[in-house]
């Protein structure tokens, strides 16, 4: 089976600044994929570039099959092939309620009983969502805003879900809820690359990892094997 996504050095970055220096990595279908690295690496515009937010400078990405990077397919038209972006920092809109956000995170979509049905499914997968769901999103805590953007990345039915940094800001145990969760949607098919400054819980939950530095690719393997390399555990595992 080909790659669900490959990137084939690719390039990107902000005005004068080149950020990535061509970044090569695969997902294959229901894997989990983490990118760890330090702060600045380009996990982020990795992943913004993946999604059609910052346009490739350079390199190629092919995801289900279609070549994202020849066409300059914009940001709205990636969810539609299924890909769905959970941003850093949640991003949910804070002004509308739970339920609202979930509803925007269906745009794409025209079939309203597949959404509502869907919509259930998320509260099945959050019931704390359920409880809140006409509650301005601003008003949840951390974890439950993280619930929030990523079920609300769910509802556009993605193959690929990018999720950046889930476990920032949040409590230990709310870390570890964030994780099962994603360990669940990962056994029910949903691949996933998923970027973290956790990388001891990324190497954990994830198949395969990626390490990134100064915007390129360093090292790359099992996730087990970089979970067990010393340069691994010294820079980024704090041992
Ligand atoms: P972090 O965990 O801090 O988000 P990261 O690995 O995700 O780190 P990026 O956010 O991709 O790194 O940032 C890579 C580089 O690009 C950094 O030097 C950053 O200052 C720069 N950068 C990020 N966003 C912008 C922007 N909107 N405009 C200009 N420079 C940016």
């Amino acid at each position: 089976m080909p790659p669900l996504l490959s990137v084939d050095k690719l390039e990107a970055g902000y005005g004068p600044i080149n950020v990535l220096h061509g970044i090569s990595l695969t997902v294959e279908p229901g894997e989990i994929v983490a990118m760890i690295g330090a702060n600045g690496a380009g996990k982020t515009t990795t992943l913004m570039s993946l999604s059609g937010v910052v346009k490739a400078r350079g390199g190629r990405v092919v995801f289900d099959g279609r070549d994202l990077t020849a066409a300059k397919v914009p940001a709205h038209q990636v969810v539609r092939f299924g890909l769905a972006q959970s941003p850093e920092g949640r991003k949910i809109f804070p002004r509308l309620t739970v339920l609202e956000n979930l509803q925007m995170g269906a745009f794409t979509r025209t079939d309203a009983d597949g959404v509502k049905a869907d919509i259930e499914k998320a509260f099945g997968m959050f019931p704390i969502l359920r409880e809140r769901q006409h509650q301005a999103g601003g008003l949840l805590s951390g974890g439950q805003q993280q619930m929030l953007a990523i079920a609300r990345a769910l509802m556009s039915r993605p193959k690929l879900l990018l999720l950046d940094e889930p476990s920032l800001g949040l409590a230990p145990q709310i870390v570890v809820q964030i994780f099962e969760v994603i360990r669940e949607l990962n056994r029910q098919g949903m691949s996933v690359l998923l970027v973290e400054q956790n990388a001891r819980m990324a190497l954990k939950v994830a198949h395969r990892g990626y390490v990134l530095e100064t915007g390129r690719v360093t090292m790359s393997d099992r996730a087990d094997v970089l979970l067990n390399d010393p340069r691994i555990r010294a820079a980024y595992l704090g041992e």
